[in-house]
C-alpha cells in the first residue's frame, strides 16, 4: 500500500471514529475549546494589563521625584515649586483604542513650552482636547488624552496631567522626543507678558526636568522654534508658522536662567566646579550627566 493510501485509510478511520462519538461528546469537546479560547484571551488581555502596570510603576517613580516640589532641594533654587498631579482625573478618549503610546524616560531629549492662547480652563482643554468633533484642529477622532504633560496656572500652579513617558500630541513631528509644558495664556493682541510667577513656575518645572533626565537647557524650545510646525524656510528666510508660545516670552532669557539654575543646584551638590554664568558648556553638560545617572540610580 502507498503512503498516500495508508493516509486516507487512516483519514476514512477517524472520520467514522469522530462520527460514532454520541453528542455529549460533542458537547465536552465544544466546552473545551471555548475554555481554551477564553483561557487565550485572558492571557493575551494579562499582558495588556501587565504594560498597563509596568506604567503605573514608573509613573510612581516619576511621581516620587517629581511630586516632592515644596521639600526637595532637588533643581531650582526658588523651591516654591507648587504640582498637583491630576493625572488620573484626566479625560481620556471614548475609544478605548486610541491611547497615547509609551516611550522609555531616555527616550525624552528636549521640552517645548507652549501657551494655549485660549485662556480657558484647564478642563476646559482637556475636554476639547478628546472629544471627537469634524473641526477639532488636530484630529477628528479628538486625541487619546490631554495635549500636554504639564499644564501651567497663572498663579504658578503646576499641574501634572499625562505621565512624561506618554508620548503626547503637542507638536508634530518632535512628540517622541519632547515634554509638552503649556501655560494658560492668551498670546494673541496680549501687551502683556504671562505673569512673573507663572514663568517662575515654568522656570523650576523645567529646571528640575533637565537635570533628573539629563536634558541640556539649550534644549528648550518655544513651539515655534521648532522647524515644520513652528517654522519654514522659504527663500532662505525663516518663516515663521505660529508664535507659540507668544512673542512677549523671551526664550533666550528662559534657557540662560534654568542654566544658571541648573548651574547652581549642580554646584551645591558637588557635581560642577565651573563658574555660574549660564552657559551650559562642555563641563556643565558632563556635571548635568553624571547627575542624571545619580538620580536614576535613586530612583
Ligand atoms: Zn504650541
Amino acid at each position: 500500500m502507498s503512503f498516500l493510501g495508508m493516509m486516507k485509510k487512516i483519514l476514512v478511520a477517524v472520520l467514522y471514529f469522530l462520527k460514532s462519538l454520541p453528542l455529549s461528546v460533542w458537547h465536552k469537546i465544544g466546552e473545551m475549546f471555548k475554555r481554551i479560547v477564553t483561557w487565550l484571551y485572558k492571557r493575551l488581555n494579562d499582558n495588556g494589563n501587565d504594560q498597563e502596570k509596568q506604567t503605573e510603576d514608573e509613573q510612581n517613580d516619576w511621581k516620587k521625584h517629581v511630586n516632592t516640589g515644596e521639600n526637595s532641594t532637588d533643581g531650582g533654587s526658588r523651591g516654591k515649586m507648587k504640582i498637583v498631579d491630576v493625572r488620573r482625573k484626566m479625560y481620556k478618549n471614548p475609544d478605548p483604542n486610541r491611547r497615547y503610546k509609551i516611550r522609555k524616560l531616555n527616550k525624552i531629549k528636549k521640552l517645548v513650552l507652549h501657551c494655549d492662547d485660549l485662556d480657558w480652563d484647564l478642563w476646559d482643554i482637556a475636554r476639547y482636547d478628546v472629544t471627537p468633533n469634524p473641526n477639532h484642529h488636530i484630529s477628528p477622532k479628538g486625541l487619546p488624552g490631554f495635549s500636554y504633560h504639564h499644564f501651567i496656572e497663572k498663579d504658578g500652579t503646576i499641574f501634572y496631567c499625562e505621565t512624561v513617558t506618554k508620548i503626547t500630541w503637542h507638536v508634530a513631528a518632535h512628540n517622541t522626543s519632547s515634554i509638552g509644558i503649556c501655560i494658560r495664556y492668551r498670546a494673541t493682541n496680549n501687551k502683556n507678558p504671562p505673569p512673573v510667577k507663572q514663568i517662575d513656575a515654568v522656570i523650576e518645572l523645567m529646571t528640575r526636568l533637565c537635570l533628573i533626565l539629563g536634558i541640556s537647557p539649550d534644549n528648550i524650545y518655544g513651539h515655534r522654534e521648532l522647524p515644520g510646525t513652528g517654522y519654514v524656510i522659504i527663500n532662505g528666510r525663516k518663516r515663521y508658522r505660529k508664535s507659540c508660545p507668544g512673542w512677549l516670552v523671551n526664550l533666550d532669557k528662559l534657557r540662560y536662567t534654568i542654566s544658571i539654575e541648573a548651574q547652581k543646584t549642580l554646584k551645591q551638590q558637588g557635581y560642577y566646579k565651573g563658574p555660574i554664568d549660564g552657559i551650559f558648556g562642555r563641563k556643565s553638560r558632563k556635571a548635568l550627566k553624571k547627575y542624571s545617572k545619580d538620580a536614576k540610580r535613586r530612583r
